[in-house]
């Protein structure tokens, strides 16, 4: 189970809030975040100024935290290791755009 805040509708206060993300897929790890940043694009998400946010929303990104669990095909991250995260995910690591550093413009990137 996901223990977060929420927030419930455009500019709404921060709720507790939990979750459950369904089985943790093949390629995928969980991440026991200790910290997260919130910064101005949270704020614009929270508040539905690009008019995409999908409620509840749990804001913040860029979080450091330990790797809780991995998928049976996660070779390169073990349990217990140290990892940061960004606002995307899913890059592939092969294509032209990763390799090149742009990670944030693959097409492979959720
Ligand atoms: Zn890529």
């Amino acid at each position: 189970m996901i223990h977060a805040y929420a927030v419930f509708e455009p500019g709404g206060e921060l709720k507790h809030y939990e979750y459950d993300p369904g089985p943790l897929g093949a390629q995928q790890v969980e991440i026991q975040v200790e910290h997260c940043g919130i910064c101005h694009s949270d704020l614009s998400m929270i508040d539905n100024e690009w008019g995409m946010t999908q409620y509840p929303l749990v804001p913040g990104h860029e979080v450091i935290g330990t790797i809780g669990a991995v998928g049976s095909l996660v070779t390169h991250l073990s349990l217990g290791q140290r990892v940061g995260l960004g606002w995307q995910s899913g890059y592939c690591m092969t294509c032209e755009t990763c390799m090149s550093g742009d990670h944030n413009l693959c097409p492979s990137a959720e």
